[in-house]
């Protein structure tokens, strides 16, 4: 079913493009880097060892909130970049403009001011002010728009589109449907990455999974994996409520309904990047937002990792794919960003009230609700 659901919205594959020149070879962290952008990717993996130990297998997060922006979106901003200056969408001065949840924004408006370029950025008012606030600091500007189905023109991508129409020397880098530049950072710098730290270790990878907003990452790393292992990885989707992506993987029916705690995930429509590898896909999990939340605070108490909601999902995600695939098992899941991002939400009370999430925290972990 899954191949059958998937295979009507694929495209077939097409080599990786030649327009991102994210460097392809892991650089030594010995060595100087190049500014920012010399920066960005080669992250650790990071064993997650409280739930290694608890289910006998070994869960890794892809330490993406190392990255100098601060997230796994700094690997697309700046593929998207080069992809707008390969192209000759955009000249020395000129404008970037986007719509996004908050962190492709800010590794793009990094990448703006590291290349001298201004940037312009369109995000639903739904997104926490601290990602708004870090975007103007950056010297963004920042339009939060009300926050409208993809359908409908006043959402922020076409807003974004029309933005950059408007200008001259401006490009819309559009993350969502531009594997060129998005998907293809993946799979040329996370990927291999992810298979260089992994396969000499006894045993290598059985699997890897990660959610999904644009699709880059999880389509980028699975065309990576199953290229480089012959096929061998298992490649999965995590997914939030509201998303329709795990109904169509599992049950080839778009389903949505409900709302997500998670930002920057879930996703209503199969995306450029992701109609690319979705038929490369193993299978598909669902995590509702009490198990994420109490796994933000897991990880905080047991592990020392302070992560966003959508890391957390992930790592809920990886521990179960281990524990279906058996003890022994190894599984690579993205630690998208820290939770500084969401921290006014995360460990506020009021606001995990609000979201009927309060009572979901040990009675022993409410001591990190602290505002
Ligand atoms: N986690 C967070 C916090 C994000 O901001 C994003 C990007 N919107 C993702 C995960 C998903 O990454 P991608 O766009 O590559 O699917």
């Amino acid at each position: 079913l899954l191949r059958s659901a998937a295979a009507s919205t694929t495209k077939p594959y097409a080599p990786p493009s030649p327009y991102p020149s994210v460097p392809l070879q892991p650089h030594p962290h010995s060595l100087p880097v190049d500014g920012f952008v010399g920066a960005v990717g080669n992250t650790p993996l990071i064993r997650i060892n409280s739930l290694s130990e608890e289910t006998g297998c070994e869960i890794l997060g892809k330490a993406e909130f190392m990255n100098p922006g601060g997230s796994v979106k700094d690997r697309a901003a700046l593929g998207l970049v080069q992809w707008a200056e390969k192209t000759g969408r955009i000249k020395p001065g000129g404008t970037i403009v986007e719509g996004t949840a908050g962190n492709t924004g800010i590794g793009l408006a990094h990448v703006c001011r590291a290349r001298g370029y201004k940037c312009v950025i369109y995000m639903p008012n739904t997104q926490s002010q601290e990602k708004i606030d870090l975007l103007r600091m950056l010297g963004a500007e920042v339009y939060p728009v009300p926050a409208v189905a993809f359908e409908n023109p006043e959402n922020y991508n076409h807003q974004a589109r029309r933005h950059a129409e408007r200008l001259d020397n401006a490009a819309w880098v559009n993350q969502f449907d531009n594997f060129e530049g998005n998907r293809a950072a993946h799979i040329h710098t996370t990927g291999p990455e992810i298979y260089a730290q992994t396969s000499s270790l006894p045993g290598g990878l059985q699997a890897f999974i990660c959610s999904t907003g644009t699709g880059g990452t999880l389509a980028g790393v699975t065309r990576a994996l199953k290229d480089l292992s012959g096929g061998k990885v298992q490649c999965w989707l995590a997914d939030p409520p509201g998303s329709v992506l795990e109904s169509w993987i599992n049950r080839g029916k778009m389903e949505r309904g409900g709302s997500s705690i998670t930002e920057g995930i879930g996703q209503g429509r199969v995306t450029d990047n992701l109609a690319q590898d979705i038929a490369l896909l193993d299978g598909a999990l669902h995590v509702p937002d009490a198990k994420t939340i109490r796994m933000v605070y897991h990880l905080l108490d047991r592990d020392g990792l302070y992560v966003g909601a959508s890391t957390a999902l992930n790592v809920v995600a990886a521990k179960e794919l281990a524990e279906k695939l058996g003890r022994g098992s190894r599984v690579v899941t993205i630690l998208c960003d820290g939770a500084y991002r969401y921290q006014s939400r995360l460990f506020s009370k009021k606001w995990l009230e609000s979201k009927n999430l309060l009572h979901e925290i040990p009675a022993e972990l409410q001591k990190y609700v602290v505002l």
